[in-house]
């Protein structure tokens, strides 16, 4: 069977964006309100000749006591655990936040291959000065992506396939 990728990370930062421009799929539901995805969706993915399967999940909000928050927060888990690459999706335009510390922390001790994705980075160019701010979340170097133009998707996948 194929390897299997989650893509996790808080609601609204653009995991389903991502999960569509990578499977050339939209099979996940795109909104703004955060937190859409309640259940996992799966859809094959191939990169250089490597084939896997890419999860999208709901989000994780680690601090919520609402039910649907904690359904979602479950199957981010069992995504997470059957995982053989993990990609933590985060937002350029909110910056580092409480949550995604709180991820990067639950991710670490899953002891899975991370790989650490900044969305929403749509210059092409240098990443502005909070690019840099990722790094203090303690998974390696930050990949700078913007899911709506594809920029940064080639760099993400490379990285992503090396750790497979
Ligand atoms: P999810 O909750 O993490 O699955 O986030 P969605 O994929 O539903 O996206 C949430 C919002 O962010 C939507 O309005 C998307 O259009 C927007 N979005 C996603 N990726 C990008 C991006 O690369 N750049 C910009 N500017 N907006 C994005
Ligand atoms: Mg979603």
């Amino acid at each position: 069977s194929k390897p299997i990728v989650a893509v996790v990370g808080r609601p609204n930062v653009g995991k389903s964006t991502l999960f569509n421009k990578l499977t050339g799929q939209r099979l996940a539901i795109v909104e703004d309100t955060p937190g859409v995805t309640r259940d996992r969706i799966y859809a094959p993915c191939e990169w250089l000749g490597q084939e896997f399967m890419l999860v999208d999940t709901g989000g994780i909000e680690p601090f919520s006591d609402d039910v649907i928050l904690s359904q979602m927060r479950r199957q981010a888990q069992l995504a997470i655990d059957k995982a053989d690459v993990i990609i933590l999706v985060t937002d350029l335009r909110s910056g580092v936040t409480a949550t995604d510390q709180e991820v990067a922390s639950m991710l670490l001790k899953s002891r899975k291959p991370l790989v650490l994705c900044v969305n929403k980075c749509d210059r092409v160019g240098d990443p502005p000065p909070e690019f840099y701010e990722f790094y203090n979340l303690g998974l390696g170097d930050p990949i700078a992506v913007s899911s709506v133009h594809g920029h940064g998707t080639g760099d993400l996948l490379d990285t992503v396939c090396a750790k497979i």
